[in-house]
């Protein structure tokens, strides 16, 4: 893979970093992980981690790179949840030097969106929006034809757009924000609240017996397999989501919403309660077409695929 045209992007992730070589063509041509290097005092084992892994896929002229957080318009990540002591790391800058050649950073969300829009389920629009639901919320926005970064890059956010002021904490330090309802884990929260309710007695025995284990895969089996409770869940839970995705449509009225992230698996059994709770919450739902609303093309690749599309800061 030391072909000069290929476009190599990574995925910085909480527990793995995924990247991923494309074609002219746009094809994937390679795919590699490395994990992400754990309780990091210096960014240094992560600058190496990353470009081991841009040196297996063939990054000989540019690399993009998708990170988990808030990145500025100048490639900056100024900060990131779940990559312990991130501050400030000027992650463009460092790995350019390191590999000698141009290194562009933005959201991975943003980039996912990129991705989507160019190559997946959303090409051909020229307004959607992209709302990973994996442990949080990412999105990214397209409007006018244009990848959106908003004035300062943050824009996209919309995991801590609050929905019940009164609603339970959220690692962010404010409350009820929606991806503490419309996430993988707010799909267990909904779930151990549901059992707690003496409800869902074969989604905790399928967690082992403790309402506390109780995570969304598990709710999601149980779900598949038919079980009335669970599907009674997924039922309040696609409530949620939609009532972040007609908020979103009031505020940017996007063609298409595209769906990625770890829970894009299982995703025939989102779909319909998310469609007809959209349909019910939207304003003026009957004097509007609806947004489609698909799920991502790409997969868990769609941010690794999208940090390869990035331009050139
Ligand atoms: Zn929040």
């Amino acid at each position: 893979m030391t072909n000069g045209s290929v476009r190599v992007g990574i995925d910085v992730g909480g527990t793995k970093a995924l990247g991923v070589a494309l074609g002219d063509d746009g094809s994937i041509v390679a795919q590699d992980l490395r994990p992400t290097p754990r309780g990091i005092d210096s960014l240094e084992p992560l600058i190496d981690t990353l470009s081991d892994l841009a040196h297996s896929l063939g990054a000989s002229g540019r690399l993009g790179v998708g990170a988990p957080g808030l990145v500025t318009r100048e490639g900056v990540l100024r900060a990131a949840p779940n990559l312990d002591g991130v501050a400030e790391f000027e992650i463009g800058r460092l790995l350019s030097e390191r590999l000698g050649h141009p290194v562009s950073v933005d959201n991975d969300a943003t980039c996912a969106a990129l991705a989507e829009w160019t190559l997946g389920a959303a090409i051909g629009t020229t307004d959607m929006m992209l709302v990973t639901l994996g442990t949080g919320i990412g999105g990214g926005i397209v409007a006018n034809g244009e990848l959106q970064r908003g004035a300062h890059g943050f824009a996209g956010e919309f995991g801590h757009m609050v929905v019940d002021p009164n609603g339970p904490p959220c690692p962010c330090g404010r409350r009820g924000c929606w991806e503490r309802y419309a996430s993988g884990s707010g799909l267990a929260m909904l779930a151990r609240q549901a059992a707690a309710g003496r409800r869902l007695r074969s989604v905790v025995e399928r967690a082992g017996g403790d309402p506390e284990d109780v995570r969304g895969e598990h709710v999601r089996d149980a779900a598949l397999e038919g079980d009335g409770e669970a599907r009674a869940v997924i039922d309040e839970f696609g409530r949620w989501v939609a009532l972040g995705l007609a908020n979103l449509t009031n505020a940017a009225d996007p063609e298409m919403f595209v769906l990625g992230g770890g829970l894009a698996m299982g995703s025939e059994l989102y779909v319909e309660p998310i469609t007809r709770w959209f349909a019910e919450l939207l304003y003026q739902p009957n004097l509007r077409p609806l947004p489609r609303i698909e799920f991502a093309h790409f997969g868990p690749l769609a941010g690794a695929v999208g940090a390869a599309l990035l331009p050139e800061l």
